[in-house]
């Protein structure tokens, strides 16, 4: 008997043979910027002018999306899961059958935001294959999706849908855009054109997208370079207010924002690690220690 599918999927089959292409979104249940973008797709994509084969899946991570959170009823992240396990939990076997589309597909691309903590400024990401075709093709790919940062980051991070795609062989790119409340129209309209550019670099489509050459281009191999958590921590709990936002350029030692207690009479000033460009910023107020407050695009090493 088949295996009942976890997620609800849509295939556009165009009438020209040619690759297969993957793109996900709601990975993460609280990240909705990619679900309606993916959703968009569904009917923006022309199949009469489709070459091969597109998956759509809005929503990955069903269970995470109902209860509103990053992660399902095992408190498990989808994305430190990956290849998963069909026997494990039920965050295990969304990422065992995640990982068979992605086997069975020539191309993928992830889509994500920063959750209802956080929202980021928009990049496309891909690991630094050690397969230089594989390589030349995510750089490709991650170009095309015209978003004006673009960073190739350490391949040996596991768990992800990108290690799993590392493992098959398969060109992945991933992207962040939006996240903090509710969804971001301007969010949803750029990942989907810029989805369709991808398709257009594949070949698979013909559309006419202007593409912009990014502002930042940047390709860090450094170990944990990529895993947005480990960047500015807070270093107390408290009630957080930035003083930076997207995009600034800042010098490491200036300060991101101030962490306050309760009645404001103890006031912990954050500092930047890294001198660079504010990619992402926590926008929920209240946070624990040690809680990721903002990540910061390294545009020079100190
Ligand atoms: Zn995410």
């Amino acid at each position: 008997m088949p295996v009942q599918s976890l997620f609800q999927s849509v295939i556009l089959e165009g009438k020209q043979p040619g690759p297969h292409l993957l793109i996900l979104g709601g990975i993460h249940g609280d990240e909705y910027e990619p679900m309606a973008a993916v959703r968009k797709l569904i009917t923006s994509i022309d199949k009469s002018k489709l070459t091969g084969k597109v998956t759509l899946v809005p929503v990955v991570n069903e269970p995470a999306y109902e209860r509103t959170s990053r992660t399902g009823p095992d408190d498990l992240d989808l994305a430190r899961t990956f290849p998963g396990s069909p026997d494990g939990t039920i965050t295990e076997q969304i990422a065992s059958q995640a990982t068979q589309l992605i086997q069975s597909a020539d191309y993928l691309i992830d889509l994500h935001t920063g959750g209802v903590i956080s929202n980021l400024a928009p990049f496309s990401g891909y690991t630094l294959h050690s397969n230089p075709e594989i390589l030349d093709m995510q750089r490709r790919m991650a170009l095309a999706l015209n978003l004006p940062v673009v960073w190739g980051t350490s391949a040996h991070l596991n768990g992800r849908s990108l290690s799993a795609a590392r493992d098959l062989g398969v060109p992945a790119i991933y992207a962040e855009w939006g996240g903090g409340s509710g969804c971001n129209p301007e969010a949803v309209s750029g990942y989907t054109t810029g989805c369709l550019s991808v398709l257009a670099e594949l070949q698979m489509l013909e559309v006419s997208i202007e593409r912009k050459s990014p502002l930042y281009h940047i390709e860090d191999d450094s170990s944990e370079s990529g895993h947005l958590q480990l960047h500015n921590n807070a270093p107390v709990a408290g009630f957080f207010e930035p003083a930076v936002q997207l995009m600034d350029r800042v010098q490491a030692g200036d300060a991101l924002g101030t962490i306050s207690s309760v009645l404001g009479d103890q006031n912990t000033t954050v500092s930047a690690n890294q001198t660079g460009v504010i990619l992402g910023l926590r926008t929920l107020p209240y946070v624990e220690q040690n809680e990721w407050l903002a990540v910061i695009l390294e545009t020079e090493r100190t």
